[in-house]
């Protein structure tokens, strides 16, 4: 069984716990409880025949991305970094925080997450500035924690990354 610490990162209530939860226990739940601290959970996956063991650490509370601690980098084989569709300033957020991994733990597979997909009427995130990500070579997923979109295929793709199989 192979080990891999991946971080989830993003903005305030992107949806970073809610992806989690989706991924790991299959609910969504529209309350809104933030708990203050590093939450890990872990999910076992087989990916052409290698046996993963994903550990997912989740930063709850206040956690812009001046907070993330180098700490809790530190082991990391990749990351998810969560914006949220309705609100533009998430990606802004999102580009520093891949920043911040880059100059902390070197250059390692990294997934944009643009979450909250089933919202299409508050879009504040244009269909432009998706494509010019993609242009920049940056992998990106839309996805919903609330639909389940995506949501699979993001954690199962970074795994991949990190196992070389893409
Ligand atoms: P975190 O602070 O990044 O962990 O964000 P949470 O997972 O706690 O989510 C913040 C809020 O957004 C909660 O009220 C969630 O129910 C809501 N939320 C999360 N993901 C989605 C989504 O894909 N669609 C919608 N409509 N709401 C979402
Ligand atoms: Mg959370």
């Amino acid at each position: 069984m192979i080990k891999k610490k991946i971080c989830v990162l993003g903005s305030f209530a992107v949806g970073k716990t809610s992806l989690i939860e989706r991924y790991i226990n299959s609910i969504f739940s529209d309350k809104y409880h933030t708990t203050i601290g590093v939450k890990t959970d872990q999910k076992d996956l087989n990916i052409n025949n290698t046996d993963i063991r994903l550990i997912i650490w989740d930063i709850n509370g206040e956690d812009d991305y001046q907070k993330v601690k180098p700490s809790y980098l530190i082991g990391a084989a990749g990351a998810l970094i969560i914006a949220d569709i309705t609100r533009k300033d998430t990606l802004e957020a999102a580009i520093k925080l891949n920043e911040l991994i880059k100059d902390t733990i070197g250059e390692k597979p990294i997934i944009f997450i643009i979450n909250k997909d089933d919202l299409k009427h508050d879009w504040e995130i244009t269909h432009e500035e998706i494509e010019d990500l993609k242009q920049k070579n940056y992998s990106v997923l839309l996805t919903s924690a609330k639909t389940g979109k995506n949501i699979e295929k993001a954690f199962t793709d970074l795994t991949k990354a990190i196992i070389g199989l893409h």
